[in-house]
């Protein structure tokens, strides 16, 4: 994981949103959990990285940002909450301020509206849907 802290990151992909969406359908009612990765511009979330460990299913899977491969374009994460909350829990914010600098949470029913993204610190922020 590089040190990104000089970084923006001003969007998401629509296909990669439609990605995460149908990821976290597919899983429900167990947790979906991912990690985000940006384009060559460095500002725009493309693509969703799986890890094998993510796979387990368990409820609030853990996993460390350290074990993903070498790729220096992984700048958070995503995960869903199957109850429809999508406000990070205790765990989630000690998680996000460990594992990169964005992080989305998407909540059941899985739709447009039903998503946020925060920054390290939990604070919630404003990511464009870029089509
Ligand atoms: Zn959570």
């Amino acid at each position: 994981m590089v040190h990104l802290t000089n970084v923006k990151i001003r969007g998401i992909e629509r296909e990669c949103l439609d990605t995460i969406k149908e990821g976290a359908k597919s899983v429900h009612p167990r947790e979906f959990i991912a990690l985000l990765s940006v384009g060559d511009d460095k500002s725009i979330i493309s693509e969703i990285v799986m890890l094998p460990q993510m796979m387990s299913g368990k409820r609030h899977a853990t996993f460390n940002i350290y074990m993903a491969p070498i790729d220096f374009s992984i700048v958070g994460t995503v995960h869903s909450h199957p109850s429809g909350n999508p406000t990070p829990s205790d765990e989630d914010l000690i998680s996000f301020s460990k594992n990169g600098i964005v992080h989305i949470i998407i909540g059941y029913p899985y739709e447009d509206d039903t998503w946020r993204a925060y920054d390290y610190n939990g604070k919630e922020i404003e990511l464009e849907v870029i089509d």
